[in-house]
Parts: structure tokens; sequence; C-alpha cells
């Protein structure tokens, strides 16, 4: 049979890896504990990602990390006030900002990194300028002591948007452990998941205490009562709220995924090194360049040269591979200012990047089927 009528199985960008133990979770918090809202297992969960973690940190949980992203800049910024932000990040990011009331101003990335460029958030610092939002891309985080020399330098807070490295190290520590404020996404994709759900993690007790509060309506200290299988009936708020947060059923599965997780590092990493091996001298394929001894990469985005990207992504999906643009550029939506700026990295870049599939279950033969399917088209259309 010649190889195109060959019927393939599909291989996917990427999937939750849930099963059997995460079901029982969930059975135990229904039949046995009958509590499903926020409770215990959202404090072990806690407990449990601040010593994962490390450090003199504290844990919130919430809902997403859209929500955290989202508390997390309210934490620290005002309506009209100015957050820094590389272009190239999921859409939530910029999201977040605005639903704080403050403006994202979207900065460009460097070529080699693909995080942000630091010499173009310098030209982009205003009175305005508050913060600084730090996206971890694909798992990197590049020279973060630098990013932190610059934000102190010009009197910035930093917010990290780590949902593509839960689990990555930087200078012997995971990342969570150092830094201003730091936020996870638990959705279902991600290098552990809690069917949906995210967490802040910071050493300011202060950003703590409001992003409890705000995840509960606002309500003063709720989280440690509702902890305790109590509740507030009489209360104080000062400031807006939200119900952000995380119920004991989701928490039930991301306290299963945490125990999985350093199998998942270990394949996640595997699957990445191998493709910088088969794919290492494609004609027409630039790798980027990330230490997979500490990065835990989420995504495994290349460069496809020379405008093939497209033409590779229809003849990759004719053979049965997922692959993903990670992501359309969010500075040229209307709500975000509809192509006012130009970033002339990141639009260069969007053109060429294609996400290559990685998850805990993709088998070494699938991941050959991809990097061959790559070569071939590469190598016959030079
Ligand atoms: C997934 C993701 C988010 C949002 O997390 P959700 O849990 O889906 O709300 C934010 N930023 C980046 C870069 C992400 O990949």
């Amino acid at each position: 049979m010649p190889p195109e009528q060959k019927v393939f199985n599909k291989i996917r960008l990427s999937r939750s890896i849930v099963g059997i133990k995460e079901a029982a979770a969930l059975r135990r918090v229904i039949i046995k504990d009958g509590f499903l809202g926020m409770g215990q297992d959202v404090a072990y969960f806690e407990k449990e990602l601040t010593d994962f973690i490390g450090g003199d940190i504290e844990v919130s949980c919430v809902n997403s990390g859209t929500a955290a992203l989202h508390l997390a800049v309210m934490a620290v910024v005002k309506s009209g006030d100015e957050v820094l932000v590389p272009g190239l990040t999921f859409l939530a990011t910029f999201q977040a900002i605005t639903a704080a009331g403050a403006v994202a101003v979207a900065c460009d990335i460097d070529p080699k990194t693909l995080l942000l460029d630091l010499k173009d958030a310098q030209k982009r610092l205003t009175p305005r300028t508050k913060a600084l939002m730090l996206v971890h891309y694909s798992g990197g985080v590049g020279d973060l002591k630098a990013f932190y020399a610059f934000a102190k330098k010009h009197g910035l807070r930093i917010i990290e948007d780590a949902a593509h490295a839960f689990g990555t190290v930087y200078d012997g520590k995971r990342i969570g452990s150092c830094g201003d404020i730091i936020c996870f996404s638990f959705d279902g994709i991600k290098n552990i998941t809690s069917g949906e759900g995210g967490a802040v993690v910071t050493r300011d007790r202060q950003v703590a205490q409001f992003v409890k509060d705000a995840r509960m309506l606002g309500i003063h200290k709720d989280s440690e009562k509702r902890f305790q299988g109590q509740r507030s009936w009489e209360f104080e708020v000062t400031h807006q709220g939200y119900r952000y947060h995380l119920s004991n059923l989701l928490a039930a599965i991301g306290r299963v995924q945490l125990q999985r997780f350093p199998v998942f590092c270990q394949r996640r990493r595997k699957i990445a090194r191998r493709y910088m091996r088969l794919l290492g001298d494609c004609p027409g394929v630039e790798l980027i360049d990330r230490d997979y001894e500490t990065v835990v990469p989420h995504i495994f985005p290349v460069l496809i040269k020379a405008a093939k990207r497209d033409a590779l992504r229809d003849y990759m999906l004719q053979l049965g591979i997922e692959t993903g643009i990670h992501y359309y550029p969010s500075h040229w939506l209307d709500f975000f200012g509809g192509r006012s700026v130009s970033l002339p990295v990141l639009e260069k870049v969007y053109k060429e990047i294609l996400s290559l599939p990685i998850h805990p279950g993709i088998s070494s033969e699938d991941q050959t089927r991809v990097s061959v399917a790559i070569y071939n088209f590469m190598s016959e259309n030079k």
C-alpha cells in the first residue's frame, strides 16, 4: 500500500493525561466526603504546592490561570495604570490586565528566546507604568535576574505568567519559589491539570491576603473559615471580589496530578530533547534554544522558514498529525489597539511559528512519524 493510503492513527497536539487515580479522587470527594466546594482538598492542594515549589511562599488556588492573573494584576495596579507585556502570549494574559482596569502595553520579543525584549520594554516606559508581566513562553524564563533588575530600577512590580512553566527550575529553584507574584494554570493540557484551575504564588503576605479574599467575593478571611468547614455569616468587604475559588473536586484531581508530576516532567523533557536531536539538521527548521535539564516544556514550538509554515501544517494534517500556532498576536485585535503598534520581531516570528505535538502520552513511534513528516516535506520543498 502506498504510504499516502495508509490509515494512520491521529497524533494530537496535546491532551489531558488523566485516569483511574483522578477518577478515584473524584469518587472519594463525591461519595465519601460529600463536600464539593472550597474546603479541605483545596487546603491540602495549597499545602502540597507550597512544599513542591519550596521557599517562604503563600499559594492561593483559584478556578483558572486567567483568574490568577486577573487577581495578581488587581493586587498591584490601579485603574489606568500601564502594564508592560510581551506580545507573544495567550489572549488570557492581555484580558487579565484589562479586566483589572489596567492598560496592556504590548512589547516586542527577543528573536532567540521568544521572551520579552527588555530594550523594547524600556522604550515603552511612561510615568504610568506600574508593572511588568513576564510570560514564560514554552517553559523558558530567560534571564530572570535581568528582568528583576529592570523592574527594581524603574519601581515596577513583576507578575510572572508561568502557565507554561510549572515545574521549571531557575538558579536551582523551582519557578514560584522566588520572585514577586507568580501565576500558574492547571487547565486540562498544562504540565499538571486540576480540570480547570490556577494559583497565585507570592512571598508578599498582603498580596496573598488580597487574592484569598478576592477569590471569595472579597469577604475578609473567609478562606480560613472554609478550610475548617465553616463560613462567615457576618463579615467585612473592602474591595471588589469574585467567585474565583477552586472547588474540592478540582483540587482532588490536582493533588493526584502533582504526585504524577515527576513522570510527566521526565516524559515532556525526553520528547523535547528527542525533537532537538531528530530535527537538529532539518533544512528550513530553526529550533528554539531551551535547556531541558531545567525547563519543563508545555509546548514545543519551532520556526519554519521560507514561508513554508502553512503548507507544512496542511501536509501534516493530511498525515493525521495535529500542530498548533502559539499565538495569534493580541496587539492585532481591535480590543487591544488593532495594530496601532508594530512589533516587527513578533510579527515575523508569528508567520514562522509551529507547535509540534508534545504531551506525556506520545509514543516514540508517533514522535518519529512527526519528525519524518517534517523532514520529508522540508527536504522536498527547499
Ligand atoms: C493557559 C494559559 C493561561 C490561562 O490559563 P487558564 O487556566 O486557561 O485560564 C494564561 N497564559 C498562558 C500563557 C497560558 O498558556
